[in-house]
């Protein structure tokens, strides 16, 4: 069922800094832009904890509490939010046709901001136990650790700072990575090894995750194989919280637009221009180099202003 053939000036995909920042520019623009919410209205940092690095909020603020400030600015000027997913585009032809579900947008410009979400390690036992023992968001599911040992997976920013995270619940945490040198930034690094819940197995990747099904499904236990030489042990676990990166939602976007071996989607230099004129990318799902909320609003404000340009050239 098609319930609209307006055409609109923007249609904005995803809602995260990228998207809502995409937004507030269009919006004051009067360009009147919808924005679709998605599978995780609010993006990253709705499942993060505190944001340190946001200028503006010099004592930090929550993750789940900034991402409202950038809805409630953007529709102040009168962005319009669906809360919807989109589940099909075709950008083939003008204008621009975006679904949800079966009901059909049509734009003259699309700005996707789709962003990204987490990996996956592939061990053995990690889908079966997904939930029931193994998560990637220690904001999400801390709470369930009172009083475990859990294993942290990575050793990037996000797992230094899960870890320190889940010492707020957890007994132990263990930071499993399997090299000898991070990836974390200095200050994350030190602040983990300064927090005496927290203790580190190197060179260490996990192959197997176990568990018991009866009485209630959880994780009890894992397989380790070291980096250096190939032995393996098991060693008992409570929990699995795995924070090696993540990786870009640019599904919907395949076979229409160019993206690089990773998915990320590929635009002009300097631009968030991508191969077809009056589709933009801005965000996580274009940026492999710096995905941070302040690089992806960068982004965001920059498709606005490339998307506003497009539409002044065509004459809306
Ligand atoms: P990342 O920097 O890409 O680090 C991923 C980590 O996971 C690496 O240590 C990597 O190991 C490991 N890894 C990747 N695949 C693996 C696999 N299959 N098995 C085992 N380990 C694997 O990702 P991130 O930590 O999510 O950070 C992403 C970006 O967000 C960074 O720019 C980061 O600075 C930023 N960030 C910032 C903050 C903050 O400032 N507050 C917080 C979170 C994230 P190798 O090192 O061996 O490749």
């Amino acid at each position: 069922m098609e319930s609209t053939q307006t055409v609109h000036n923007v249609l904005i995909v995803g809602s995260g800094p990228a998207g809502y920042t995409a937004a507030l520019y269009t919006a004051r623009a009067n360009l009147a832009p919808i924005v679709f919410a998605g599978l995780q209205p609010g993006g990253q940092l709705t499942i993060t904890t505190e944001v340190e690095n946001y200028p503006g909020f010099p004592d930090g603020i929550m993750g789940p509490d900034l991402m409202p400030l950038f809805e409630r600015q953007a529709t102040r000027f009168g962005a319009a939010v669906q809360w919807k997913l989109v589940t099909k585009v075709d950008l083939s032809a003008r204008p621009f046709k975006v679904w949800c579900d079966d009901e059909l947008y049509l734009g003259r410009t699309v700005i996707i901001a789709t962003g990204a979400e987490a990996k996956w390690i592939g061990a053995k036992g990690e889908q079966e136990f997904g939930g029931y023992g193994v998560s990637a968001c220690a904001t999400c599911d801390g709470a369930f650790y009172r009083e475990k040992h859990v294993f942290v997976v990575g050793g990037g920013d996000t797992a230094m700072e899960e870890a320190n995270f889940l010492t707020r619940f957890c007994s132990r945490v263990t930071i499993v990575h399997r090299r000898e040198g991070f990836r974390a930034s200095k200050i994350m690094q030190d602040r983990a090894a300064a927090n005496p819940k927290i203790d580190f197995l190197l060179n260490t990747e996990i192959d197997e995750i176990m568990g018991v099904v009866e009485p209630v499904k959880r994780v009890t236990g894992v397989r380790v194989r070291s980096t250096l030489d190939g032995s393996t042990q098991e060693m008992p676990i409570d929990g699995v919280f795995v924070a090696i990166g993540h990786k870009p939602n640019s599904e919907l976007f395949k076979g229409q637009l160019d993206m690089d071996e990773l998915g990320y989607l590929s635009t002009s230099s300097w631009s968030t221009k991508t191969k077809i004129p009056g589709v933009f990318a801005c965000g996580d799902v274009m940026d492999h180099v710096f995905r941070q909320a302040i690089t992806a609003a960068g982004t965001g404000c920059m498709a606005a202003i490339e998307a506003e340009r497009y539409l002044e050239n065509e004459g809306h």
